[in-house]
């Protein structure tokens, strides 16, 4: 039972006495409890933050970069315990836990850098002896609110950019997989010399505390990953308050595979790409549109792909655990359920898995869908599962017209030979990501950023330059130094 939140560079006690209980996914045993903090501890971590942030902020970014890269020693030399704390609440085989951690360090060395990167602008002014400069400083408190399926990779991937840019923080897991962060939290109270308030962490069900980790009047800005549907409502809570929110929110990724694409390696990329961490990734390629010259042979090899994924207890590493959580597991299958009434045939899949093993847990077949149309749900709603619906296109326009016929607008892919055809997707498909002749997987010094309803778009996505400085913000300097008296 780990019964304390992170408030002040102290464990404190939550107000009232609920907890969350948490799962194993793949055996639905209890792996244990946190307390269920509330708005009380909510203005409590938000005001050591803002009372914290002063003297964080004029630090020097190098300095604060230094304390950063203390974290992610913390986050190397835990490592295994960190991962197999990943394994056991996620569901994720052993070797992409320790892969999590690794993208985690990936991103952190990168916010460890941003400490002396953090650039403004000198402008030629239109006095002479004057120039304007833009300094770049910290929004001030940032909410950090992050989802379940990267719970330590997408903790550090906000934490540490807000920090290293001069914020204080005050963080949130999902109720789902709250035991990894709350480790790792407590390793940093042990082993790295944070100031008191400059990082808070919080335990506690969204739909109580997460308003109020918008709305307190010391917080100055929320980064949130998750779905649209609470994006939307931070995004409105946001707008009340007046403060930026940046928002990573769902995805439907659509795969165009041209007829001159090496089918062999596009079949490699996309089954990695819809089943890793088993479909729950809001970069999955969750639709394929497929040129009608090659869809029988791609399709047949696809399917083969499929039935070669092996599923299992994530402690012996397969390539799929089970699903997070039952409400997880009853949606994959909703969708399937719906499609196949609709009219699509099942490949293969279309159900758990069979087997004594799998009697307990969140377990689903990876599935392969045909004669899927546009206009079916499993083609418009986002699928967080291992389920490939696939539609055969002839023609560009058509295959840009069905990528594009989505809410969403987060990661897209292509495979082709032809250059042209990479330059026209460039120009017309509208997502704000697109893998061209690979898998999934973001990198450090990327931007991840969803178009339409998949984030906010603007330049406020995660990683790289921009991810960084949308942690801060503007001020410009008009500086006159003339010198009238003429004595220098
Ligand atoms: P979610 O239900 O939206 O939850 C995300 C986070 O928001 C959790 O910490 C959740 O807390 C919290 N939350 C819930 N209600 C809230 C409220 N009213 N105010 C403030 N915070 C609130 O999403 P999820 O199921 O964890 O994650 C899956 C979704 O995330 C998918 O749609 C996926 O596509 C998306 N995602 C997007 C990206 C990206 O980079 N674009 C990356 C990963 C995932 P509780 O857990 O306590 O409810």
């Amino acid at each position: 039972m780990v019964d304390q939140v992170y408030i002040d560079g102290s464990w404190e006690t939550v107000a009232t006495d609920e907890t969350i209980t948490v799962y194993d996914p793949s055996t639905e045993n209890v792996l244990g409890e946190v307390p269920a903090a509330g708005d009380t501890e909510v203005a409590a971590a938000a005001e050591a933050a803002a009372a914290a942030q002063s003297d964080w902020g004029l630090r020097s970014a190098p300095e604060r970069a230094e304390l950063i890269d203390d974290i992610l020693t913390v986050v190397r030399e835990h490592r295994d315990e960190l991962a197999s704390l990943l394994t056991a609440e996620v569901g994720k085989p052993t070797s992409a836990a320790q892969d999590e951690l690794d993208f985690a360090l990936e991103i952190g060395d990168y916010a460890v850098g941003g400490g002396r990167r953090i650039e403004g602008d000198v402008l030629p002014a239109n006095s002479q002896s004057e120039k304007v400069t833009i300094e770049r400083h910290p929004h001030g408190v940032v909410s950090c609110i992050v989802p379940w399926n990267f719970p330590v990779w997408i903790f550090i991937r906000k934490v540490a950019p807000a920090l290293v840019t001069g914020n204080t923080v005050v963080a949130k897991p999902s109720s789902n997989t709250p035991l990894a962060t709350h480790r790792l939290v407590e390793l940093i109270d042990e082993e790295v010399d944070l100031p008191d308030g400059v990082l808070n962490f919080l335990t506690g069900h969204g739909s109580d505390l997460g308003d109020s980790m918008v709305s307190d009047g010391n917080v100055d800005m929320v980064s949130m990953t998750g779905s649209t549907g609470v994006g939307r409502q931070i995004a409105q809570t946001a707008a009340e308050s007046l403060i930026p929110a940046s928002l990573e929110l769902g995805g439907k990724a659509p795969a165009i595979v041209w007829k001159d694409a090496d089918l062999d390696a596009a079949v490699e990329d996309l089954i990695t790409a819809r089943v890793s961490n088993t479909g729950q990734i809001c970069t999955c390629a969750e639709r394929i549109y497929v040129h009608s010259e090659v869809a029988e042979e791609f399709t047949e090899k696809y399917v083969a792909a499929a039935e070669d994924i092996t599923i299992g207890d994530p402690r012996d590493d397969p390539d799929i655990g089970p699903q997070v959580s039952e409400g997880e597991l009853e949606s994959t299958h909703q969708a399937v359920e719906t499609a196949t009434a609709e009219g699509a045939r099942v490949l293969t899949g279309g159900n758990p898995p069979e087997g004594e093993e799998f009697e307990n847990g969140y377990w689903y077949t990876p599935t392969v869908l045909t004669d899927v149309t546009q206009d079916m749900e499993i083609i418009q709603e986002e699928v967080f599962g291992p389920v490939s619906p696939i539609i055969e296109i002839d023609s560009m326009d058509q295959a840009l017209e069905y990528a594009n016929d989505s809410e969403y607008g987060l990661s897209s892919y292509l495979f082709t030979n032809n250059y042209r055809l990479v330059n026209r997707i460039a120009d017309e498909l509208e997502f704000g990501e697109t893998y061209i002749n690979r898998t999934l997987g973001e990198e450090a010094q990327g931007h991840h950023i969803g178009w339409n309803n998949s984030g906010l778009g603007g330049n406020d996505g995660e990683d790289g330059k921009y991810g960084l400085l949308k942690y801060t913000k503007i001020k410009t300097l008009y500086q006159n130094y003339e010198d009238p008296a003429g004595t220098q």
